[in-house]
């Protein structure tokens, strides 16, 4: 679903690159972690699958990354709505409307959708985030674990294939944590959507977790394997 061939990404003035050589790739369907330590690339990765590396850091991308046979090079993030939503670490940062409701329609906007089908999504994506009875509220008057609720219904109405998430749960209390993170599971078995999610703090979620991607260091292969296998390494 999510495909990695001979990528390395170079930041603008960076005497080294940031990932180099990474080839993997994500299984449709699964629940696949992104892991190792902090400056590794593992955001770096996320936004090449997203298109923000390199549309909106800067940089060069060599090699190719798809989704779902998108080249994600060729197209901005924007275009690429209704293959891969993305969410970051802050909840607040993502938000570009003042309503829960009307942040779940406004990812939609550019897809070009009949109002009612747009309704439609709203109202199956508030019921499947548990997000109903805050649909009319102020987003910045939830509490962490909601406001990343809401943020990931928005990349959620254009019904996507894959989500990427960076750190989702990095500023959420355990209990706001938990919750996010079984919201993903519950994308990922009952409506077959591919999740990558990056991590450092991999007991929190490996639970969660189909499968591992280690990402070691410099000049090293990413691993690839069941949690158990990676985790012994
Ligand atoms: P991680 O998410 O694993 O912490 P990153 O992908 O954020 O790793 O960073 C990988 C490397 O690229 C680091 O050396 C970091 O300093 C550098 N880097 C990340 N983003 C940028 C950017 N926008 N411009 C320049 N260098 C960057
Ligand atoms: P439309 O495609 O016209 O919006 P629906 O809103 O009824 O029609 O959704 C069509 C199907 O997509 C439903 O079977 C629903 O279960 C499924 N679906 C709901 N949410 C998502 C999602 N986030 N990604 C993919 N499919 C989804």
């Amino acid at each position: 679903m999510i495909r990695f061939e001979d990528v390395s990404v170079w930041y603008d003035g960076a005497a080294e690159p940031a990932v180099e050589g990474v080839d993997f790739e994500v299984p449709e369907g699964e629940l696949t972690l992104l892991v190792g330590p902090s400056g590794v690339g593992k955001s770096t990765v996320l936004g090449a699958v997203s298109g923000l590396v390199p549309h909106f850091t800067g940089g060069t991308l060599r090699g190719r990354v798809t989704v779902a046979g998108r080249d994600t090079r060729t197209h901005k993030p924007r275009e690429l709505a209704d293959v891969v939503g993305t969410v970051g670490q802050d909840p607040l940062s993502h938000f570009v409307t003042d309503t829960v409701e009307d942040e779940l329609a406004y990812g939609m906007e550019s897809l070009g959708l009949a109002p009612a089908v747009m309704r439609r999504r709203v109202e199956e994506t508030l019921d499947l985030l548990g997000l109903a009875d805050l649909r009319n509220r102020p987003i910045t008057t939830l509490s962490g674990g909601q406001q990343q609720r809401v943020a990931i219904g928005s990349v959620l109405t254009p019904h996507p294939k894959a989500l990427v998430l960076d750190e989702p749960t990095s500023a959420l209390d355990p209990a706001a944590a938990e919750e996010v993170l079984a919201v993903l599971q519950r994308l990922v078995h009952d409506l077959g959507t591919t999740v990558l999610l990056a991590e450092h703090r991999l007991e929190r979620v490996v639970q969660y977790a189909d499968r591992v991607v280690l990402l070691p260091g410099p000049g090293a292969r990413p691993v690839i394997g069941a949690p158990a296998e990676v985790m012994a390494l």
